[in-house]
């Protein structure tokens, strides 16, 4: 007979591949502790929250230290997702730990009790009802209307956004009172959900159909040109899903959850929807991702890291925007949201939904051979019209900040006819350099880049200051010339903020709007320039983060400036990444029944990406992007992993990486480099980096199955950072 364990095997949040051994705490019996649950145990100087991964015997003369406590008494890790999240530890070659931490909410990964999930509703109390009909009128009067009967929160920030204030004065004086609502995880029978508004015309219908019809796995790419009503099908799917008891998923990217998306789920599906993104605090966070795990919450809509969420009824995953640069996480744990999301819906048995007007080489390429359903929206949905798309050829034209004379002409004549208009520039900031006239010096970061690659910095704050977008460093704008004591220093070139300088001086009646990340950090400040703007003419000038979201129905010019830049990139993804940033552009334009234009400024108006992306759109431009890519072994057709070393010095690094290559050796795979990384020094690191490719992904993971121990193991590996990026964004 076997013994009963007495140890139990904890990962824990360090970068260590392996689990540690700890006795239970004081007395609790180690057979009673589950797999998945929470554990406080002593490491090092520190605490530190673990998952119980197991059970074991002691060594023989060795005494594991105790654990410290269990803060409950339920797995918070179990099932599919639990083993959804083994398998991508072992994908990324990441330590378990580290990965099941990084699933969990801030809150929960630090030890912080498990939030109350249970919803709460309001209603007026006795005395409210009395004094109701007598109310001034106001925020409160109106709120207390509401509240004649149960309103549960959910609703009412959905409904009556900004109920908290109004909800405390009310509370004050008595008139309200706060209710537990029995969570009725059936609250949705099929007749509760409310009938679409809108009805499906005949390629919604078919794609909708095509996804409710599937019991089980499938993986289908939605590819819809942009206002072709994806959305509309993700809804009338998911509506579908919640009549049958399920839950679903809905992954957007970073900046594409508006509260305006919010509304139109809670509206169209009738049911609470559980918003899980960065804005929300540490707290709410927790309290949706609990709710998820016990069932409570039915339909989670969220950024990246929402694809953590357990889904014990799941019924659907969508991805929105599968093509999204936001969904890699960028350090740490380099998972990319939408394939896990993919492992997801095979291990739970669930179709995933993957849209976008301008798929993913990777996804595009999977529907091709056969491995996702290819569902296609060709037509625009209601009466919108595609817009129409021209290139503006600046060679020899005189420009201000960066805009032609056609592109001024072309803004005042929308303006004049009650238009809005959208610039975009993909760099923010006022200046991309600061440039001595005299001398040719230019101001770089002292932090980034080496003497062969400077690394300029950004002018900012209209002129007076100078910042580096790579490590942040900020330093004003020298009075004179560093080098030559010159005092003829110019911002060169056009950032956002010189383009809303000049577009103000040019149209002083129309309001402009400037969106980037310098000026909009939170979503909501967004919104309110939106709704400040309303449908009135104006000007909105922004980067790409202006590309998606909102929508603007009275918006019929866009100006594109300065592509130019990323034509000529050297990574591998940069064509892929204009020409869909071009196209969701472009597809802001001419929403609803006014027609749209497009105005491409460009020095290079024959480049082949910009032909091909005009006269035959992006699905043209990606076949012949795939064929390069098969042609160059480049992903899709190969798989990558990138492994990237730095250090205050050069050496170490490039040691690093070359003794890698060695113990790699023949392993069957092509390996480049070390070589100095593309950005070759950011805030005050060398940087250099390797790069492993295979054109079977099964080969590339066994060289790495053999290579990560050994390199953990290595003295030197603990001197400098370095990484391993599965499937990286760019080389
Ligand atoms: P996408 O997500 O593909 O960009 P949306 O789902 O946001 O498109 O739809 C674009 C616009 O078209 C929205 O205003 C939406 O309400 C409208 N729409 C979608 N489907 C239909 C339809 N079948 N009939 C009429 N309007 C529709
Ligand atoms: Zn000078
Ligand atoms: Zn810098």
């Amino acid at each position: 007979m076997q013994a009963p364990p007495t140890v139990l095997r904890v990962a824990l949040p360090v970068p260590l591949q392996r689990l540690f051994d700890y006795l239970p705490p004081p007395g609790v019996q180690a057979a009673s502790v589950a797999i998945g649950q929470r554990i406080l145990v002593p490491f090092a100087a520190r605490e530190l929250v673990g998952i119980v991964s197991g059970h074991g015997q002691a060594e023989a003369g060795i005494e594991p230290k105790p654990a410290l406590a269990l803060p409950e008494g339920e797995p918070l890790l179990q099932g599919e997702l639990l083993a959804s999240l083994h398998w991508l530890a072992g994908y990324l070659h990441a330590p378990l730990g580290e990965v099941l931490a990084g699933a969990l909410p801030a809150a929960l990964r630090r030890g912080e009790p498990l939030p109350d999930t249970a919803v709460h509703g309001w209603r007026l109390s006795e005395a409210g009802r009395t004094a109701l009909p007598a109310m001034r009128a106001g925020k409160p009067q109106a709120l207390a209307t509401l509240l004649a009967g149960i309103r549960d929160e959910d609703w009412l920030d959905g409904e009556a956004p900004g109920w908290r204030a109004p909800l405390r004065a009310l509370r004050e004086r008595g008139l309200v009172e706060r209710i537990a609502l029995a969570m009725d995880t059936q609250a949705t029978e099929p007749g509760r959900i409310p009938p679409a508004a809108i009805s499906l015309n005949a390629e919604q219908r078919s794609a909708s159909d095509a996804i409710r019809a599937v019991d089980g796995f499938a993986a289908f790419l939605l590819d819809g040109v942009t206002g072709s009503g994806k959305t509309e099908v993700y809804l009338d799917a998911i509506a579908d899903c919640i009549a049958r008891g399920r839950q679903a998923l809905v992954l957007v990217p970073e900046i594409g959850l508006t509260p305006q998306a919010l509304a139109r789920f809670r509206a169209r599906l009738g049911v609470p929807v559980h918003a899980l993104h960065s804005g929300l605090n540490d707290g709410e966070r927790a309290r949706a991702w609990l709710a998820a795990a016990r069932g409570q919450a039915r339909v989670i809509v969220g950024t990246r890291s929402a694809v953590f969420v357990p889904l014990p009824e799941a019924g659907v995953i969508v991805v929105d925007e599968e093509h999204d640069g936001s969904y890699k996480q960028f350090d740490g744990i380099r998972y990319h949201a939408r394939d896990f999301a993919i492992v997801r819906a095979r291990a739970l048995g669930v179709p995933v939904v993957l849209g976008s007007a301008t798929p993913s080489l990777e996804s595009l390429h999977n529907a091709q051979s056969g491995r996702y359903a290819h569902l296609r929206l060709r037509q625009r949905a209601g009466e919108a019209k595609p817009p129409a798309v021209r290139v503006l050829d600046v060679r020899k034209q005189p420009l201000q900040a960066g805009l032609s004379n056609a592109a001024l002409d072309a803004i005042r004549a929308a303006l004049g006819a009650g238009g809005q208009v959208l610039v975009f520039k993909n760099r923010r900031g006022y200046a991309p350099v600061l440039l001595c006239h005299d001398c040719g010096w230019s101001a770089h970061c002292t932090r980034c880049g080496t003497p062969d690659k400077p690394s300029a910095m950004t002018v900012h704050g209209g002129g007076r200051r100078l910042q580096c977008h790579h490590c942040g460093h900020r330093r004003a704008v020298p009075l004179a010339c560093p080098d030559c004591a010159s005092l003829a220093l110019q911002a060169q070139g056009a950032g956002t903020e010189r383009i809303e300088e000049v577009l103000k001086e040019r149209f002083p009646d129309a309001p402009v709007l400037r969106i980037d990340r310098g000026s909009s950090q939170r979503r909501d400040a967004i919104e309110r320039h939106f709704a400040e703007l309303g449908s009135k003419p104006g000007i909105l000038v922004g980067t790409q983060m202006l590309a998606k979201g909102h929508d603007l129905p009275n918006l019929t010019l866009v100006v594109v400036v300065g592509v130019d830049e990323g034509l000529f990139s050297a990574d591998f993804r940069s064509g892929e990444k204009l020409a869909q940033l071009l196209i969701q552009v472009a597809g802001r334009a001419g929403r609803a029944d006014k027609p749209g234009t497009v105005l491409v400024q460009t020095h290079h108006p024959a480049h082949p990406l910009l032909l091909t992306l005009i006269a035959g759109g992006y699905h043209a431009f990606a076949e012949g992007e795939l064929a390069l890519r098969e042609a160059a072994d480049f992903p899709p057709f190969a798989h990558l992993a990138l492994l990237r070393a730095e250090a205050k010095h050069a050496d170490p690094p490039m040691q690093f990486l070359q003794r890698a290559k060695d113990l790699l050796g023949d392993a069957g795979i092509e390996i480049a480099g070390p070589l100095p990384a593309p950005m070759p020094r950011r805030a005050g690191y060398l940087r250099a980096q390797l790069i492993l490719a295979a054109s079977e992904r099964r080969r590339l993971h066994a060289a790495l199955d053999a290579l990560m121990p050994r390199l953990q193991a290595m003295p030197e590996a603990r001197k400098l950072r370095w990484s391993l990026d599965v499937d990286p964004a760019e080389l």
